[in-house]
């Protein structure tokens, strides 16, 4: 048996075509939704994500402006300039690209974004909100798999889910919105005696540990849906022959480089029965949900008593 492969482009361009028309009653009704970025310092990677973000906002029509300050920049300095975007009504969006320089307060920085404006979900008051079951903005990368597999009409309910990695951006949020959706939940972590015991419990296993090809074909229940969060950049050839399939691997001999999952993809494809792969998995989910969590939160500013406030079907409104 080979596994469905999910293709996330064409998901995730399902998702922005319903924000563009969204977006164009705004434009109508006079509101151009505008996302600022905050990028500080020089990490190359962080760089990369930040022009895929805004590249996707230019094709969108979303107005993006990206704020750059130096790696030595001060708690105070970046927290100055998350004030002023907070105070600035055109903006309705502000993202602080993550992972901030040792030398920067992240957890105060990230508490000082407006909570109508913090369109990664990441503020206090949104997470507070999140596991409260009445969200407002939901961490991009869980809301679009949770966007996927209802796209795909993959069942939640009374799953068995196991999501392994507990980190505030991917692995809790995960595991909070498939316990909204009724799924039995397990979160495993780098302390989880037996992963494999774990995970094979699993008819929908989420992977976001951030270590290539970690799960192997005996961490999966034949027929269990796997996807793939991880993304990790392979530079030596015995991980790529080991992690990649023949097409990829002359892939990777041409360029040096290659980007694979935390699932072992040519292994785990035999056993379950969808899989996403990595690249054209997950991530381009993650930038359609930031689109989306902009323009609601443009729609939201226009909104009276609570600006921001959503119905506790998102993100699947
Ligand atoms: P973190 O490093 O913050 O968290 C990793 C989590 O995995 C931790 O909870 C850790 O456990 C757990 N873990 C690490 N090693 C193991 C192991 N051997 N067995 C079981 N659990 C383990 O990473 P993120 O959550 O930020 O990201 C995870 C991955 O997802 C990365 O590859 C990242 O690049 C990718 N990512 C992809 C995105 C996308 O758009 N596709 C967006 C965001 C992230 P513990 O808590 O005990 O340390």
């Amino acid at each position: 048996m080979s596994a469905i492969v999910l293709d996330g482009v064409e998901t995730a361009a399902a998702i922005k075509a319903e924000a563009g028309v969204e977006l164009q009653r705004l434009r109508a009704a006079g509101v151009v939704p505008g996302l600022a970025v905050l990028l500080v310092g020089d990490d190359p990677a962080s760089a990369v994500y930040v022009r895929n973000k805004t590249r996707s906002c230019e094709e969108l029509g979303v107005r993006h402006e990206t704020k750059r300050l130096p790696a030595g920049a001060s708690t105070a300095e970046v927290a100055k300039v998350v004030e002023e975007l907070n105070r600035r009504p055109e903006i309705h969006g502000i993202l602080v690209q993550l992972p901030l320089p040792r030398g920067v307060d992240a957890e105060r920085v990230l508490d000082l974004v407006d909570p109508a404006k913090d369109v990664d979900g990441f503020h206090p008051e949104n997470v507070g909100r999140l596991v409260q079951k009445r969200p407002r903005f939901v961490p991009c990368t869980p809301a679009g798999i949770m966007e996927l597999l209802h796209r795909r009409g993959i069942p939640v309910r009374g799953t068995r889910a196991v999501v392994v990695g507990r980190s505030d951006i991917v692995g809790k949020p995960m595991g909070l919105l498939l316990l909204h959706a009724d799924a039995t939940v397990t979160w495993a972590h780098s302390r989880t005696p037996d992963l494999v015991a774990v995970t094979r419990e699993a008819d929908l296993l989420v992977v976001a540990a951030g270590r290539p090809g970690l799960v192997r074909r005996e961490h999966v229940r034949p027929g269990a849906v796997v996807i793939d969060v991880g993304m990790n950049r392979i530079e030596r050839a015995e991980d790529a022959r080991q992690l990649l399939e023949p097409a990829r691997f002359r892939d990777f001999e041409r360029r040096g480089h290659a980007l694979v999952g935390d699932v072992h993809f040519p292994e785990v494809k035999e056993v379950a029965s969808v899989i996403t792969p990595v690249p054209r998995g997950v991530g381009p989910l993650t930038i359609a949900m930031l689109l989306k969590n902009t323009i609601r939160a443009a729609r939201g500013a226009q909104g009276p008593a609570d600006p921001g406030r959503v119905d506790s079907s998102y993100p699947l409104d």
